[in-house]
C-alpha cells in the first residue's frame, strides 16, 4: 500500500491469541522443535514469528550435502558485507499496535535490498510504532511507523561500538521509505572511509547528511513530522 491507508482503529482491531514457549538460552533439540510444533498444529496455531534467526546445529564440522544443496532455503549470511535480512516487529501478524501497515513494507525492503553489497553489514529494522520491538535505534536505517507515516532514523548500530540512530524526519508513504532506503544505500556504498553509516552522520550532522544523500526533499515538516 502506497500511501497511509485508513485502518480501522486500533480499538476495533482483533488481536489474535498467541503463545510463545519459553525455550530455554533459546536452544532446543529438533525433538523438542518439531515436538512443540506439533502440538501447536493441533491446537490450531497457523503460523509463527520468529524474532531472531533459526540456526540449525549439526554433529560434524561440515555442512551436509543435502542441506547446502537443497535448494529450498537460502543460508542467511551472518558475516557478509551485505544488506542482511530485514528484522520487523510482529506489527500485523498479531500485535494490532501499529499507527501504519508494516509487514508489506518490511517484505518490499527485504526483497529489494537485501544482500546488496556494501563496505560492512548494514541492518534495517522496521517498527509498527514507538514502543520499537525491533530496536530500529540500533540499526543502520531504522523505520518506525507514526501517525502520519514513517519516521526514518539513520546510523545506529549495536556490536562493537554501539550508536543510536539519528533521526532524520517523517516520510507520509510507504513509497518514500523506500526511495530514501535506496538513496542511503547508494550513498553509502558509492565509496567511503568510514566503515559504519553511523559514522558518517556523527561527522556530517543530519541535515548535511540529508543533503548528501539526496533524501532532504522526501521528509515533511519538522523532524516530528509537524508542519
Ligand atoms: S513495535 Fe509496536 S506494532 Fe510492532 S510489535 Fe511492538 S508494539 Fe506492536
Amino acid at each position: 500500500m502506497d500511501t497511509v491507508i485508513a485502518m480501522k482503529k486500533k480499538s476495533e482491531r482483533v488481536r489474535p491469541a498467541t503463545f510463545a514457549p519459553y525455550i530455554h538460552g533459546g536452544v532446543a533439540s529438533l525433538d523438542e522443535l518439531s515436538a512443540m510444533v506439533e502440538q501447536m498444529r493441533a491446537s490450531g496455531a497457523k503460523k509463527v514469528k520468529l524474532t531472531g534467526e533459526i540456526v540449525f546445529v549439526f554433529g560434524g564440522t561440515e555442512l551436509p550435502h543435502s542441506v547446502r544443496e537443497n535448494g529450498k532455503w537460502e543460508q542467511n549470511r551472518f558475516n557478509a558485507d551485505v544488506v542482511r535480512p530485514v528484522k520487523t516487529c510482529s506489527a500485523e501478524v498479531f500485535c494490532q499496535n501499529f499507527e501504519q501497515p508494516v509487514l508489506d513494507l518490511a517484505l518490499q525492503i527485504d526483497k529489494k535490498f537485501r544482500g546488496v553489497p556494501l563496505p560492512t553489514k548494514f541492518v534495517i529494522g522496521v517498527a509498527g510504532c514507538k514502543r520499537s520491538c525491533s530496536e530500529p535505534a540500533t540499526k543502520d536505517i531504522g523505520i518506525t511507523a507514526v501517525p502520519r507515516g514513517y519516521e526514518i532514523a539513520a546510523g545506529g548500530a549495536s556490536g562493537m561500538k554501539p550508536m543510536l540512530a539519528r533521526r532524520l524526519g517523517v516520510v507520509p508513504t510507504a513509497r518514500d521509505v523506500v526511495k530514501v532506503i535506496e538513496k542511503i544505500i547508494e550513498f553509502f556504498g558509492g565509496g567511503t572511509k568510514y566503515r559504519r553509516l553511523g559514522v558518517i552522520m556523527e561527522k556530517m550532522g543530519v541535515e548535511e547528511f540529508k543533503a548528501s544523500a539526496g533524501i532532504a526533499e522526501y521528509f515533511i515538516g519538522d523532524n516530528n513530522g509537524n508542519k
